[in-house]
């Protein structure tokens, strides 16, 4: 493996063509453990990046690590630059831009505001399990948390350090609303099922196949990862495949995510399952936005 578990790509270095210096590799590789005593027998010392990579079974400290960028970065000059992991510590508090499945950015009609407005809050709160928030907000429970829907500003906020803060996540808005404006009387039925089971299974094919990817390239050989992003969320673990876990985005929509770790011989697999009920709330594109939504939050998940 050409790049470094610090993240240097040693693939375009000329050092590496040359044969002056060699890869250090992800940090559970024997590449690495070659490096390391490489290091300490002609420097003294090991790097203490890829010592602490390896000694964690860190394959990329910047794409595995929660911890990244740790003060192993800022301790001296090297890697990488203080603006670069100024940059990489605000650019992790964003949100990933909600797509729609051709790949374009997503956007909320406004309509659905206008809509949900003309609802009787009482009601709704009653059907989606939310609270009321006088004069005219729903407090809704997402994960462990709670989402003021503001029907007065058109936003959704979040309580943070004592005020109720705007919350800019179109995809989360989009979805918070589609739910609120379907949410039915239908309880948890207890059956789980896959889209495959759901009467519009058709339509989870091809851009429309759940976006699971980007959770595989990131847990598919890290199951304490995903352990500790969906704990983080507030997800029960079950006792199914490698690791599994029941995650409440919204509370009448649990979702099941289902990971086995791949190694040498089998790639990693991810399943996701429902609750029969699903489909009683929402549309088959509504079904693959909360997937978006869910894997998204597991990615970014800090
Ligand atoms: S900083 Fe450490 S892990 Fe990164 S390339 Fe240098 S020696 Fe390897
Ligand atoms: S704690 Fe720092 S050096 Fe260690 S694996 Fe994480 S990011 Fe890399």
């Amino acid at each position: 493996m050409p790049t470094g578990a610090c993240g240097i790509d040693c693939d375009v270095c000329k050092l590496k063509v040359a044969g002056i210096c060699s890869s250090c590799g992800p940090g559970n590789s024997d590449t690495a453990a070659r490096k390391l005593a490489a290091q300490v027998r002609l420097l003294g010392a090991p790097c203490p990046i890829l010592a602490c990579a390896q000694n964690q079974q860190i394959f990329y400290c910047s794409r595995d690590c929660r911890s990244f960028p740790c003060e192993n970065f800022s301790r001296g000059p090297y890697p990488y630059s203080e603006g670069y992991l100024a940059m990489q510590k605000r650019r992790r508090r964003q949100k990933p831009p909600g797509r729609t499945p051709s790949g374009t950015v997503l956007t909320v009609p406004a309509e659905y505001w206008e809509e949900l407005k003309t609802r009787d809050i009482d009601q709704l709160c009653r059907l989606s399990l939310a609270a009321p928030k006088p004069p005219r907000g729903l407090l809704v429970p997402f994960f462990n948390r709670s989402i003021l829907v503001d029907l007065e500003n058109s936003a959704l906020r979040e309580r943070i350090e004592g005020r109720w803060q705007p919350v800019d996540y179109p995809l989360l808005e989009l979805v918070m609303q589609v739910y609120l404006l379907n949410v039915t009387e239908t309880p948890l039925t207890g059956e789980r099922v896959s889209v495959h089971d759901l009467k519009d299974a058709h339509f989870f094919q091809g851009p429309h196949t759940l976006k699971t990817a980007p959770l595989l390239e990131i847990f598919g050989r890290n199951l304490p990862g995903f352990i500790a992003a969906a704990r983080q969320l507030g997800g029960a673990k079950l006792d199914l495949a490698g690791a599994a876990f029941m995650l409440l985005p919204l509370p009448k929509i649990p979702v099941y995510y289902l990971l086995w770790e791949g190694d040498e011989e089998f790639e990693a697999n991810m399943t996701v399952l429902f609750d029969r009920s699903i489909e009683r709330h929402l549309t088959a594109d509504a079904i693959w936005g909360i997937v978006q939504l869910v894997s998204d939050m597991l990615v970014m998940s800090p």
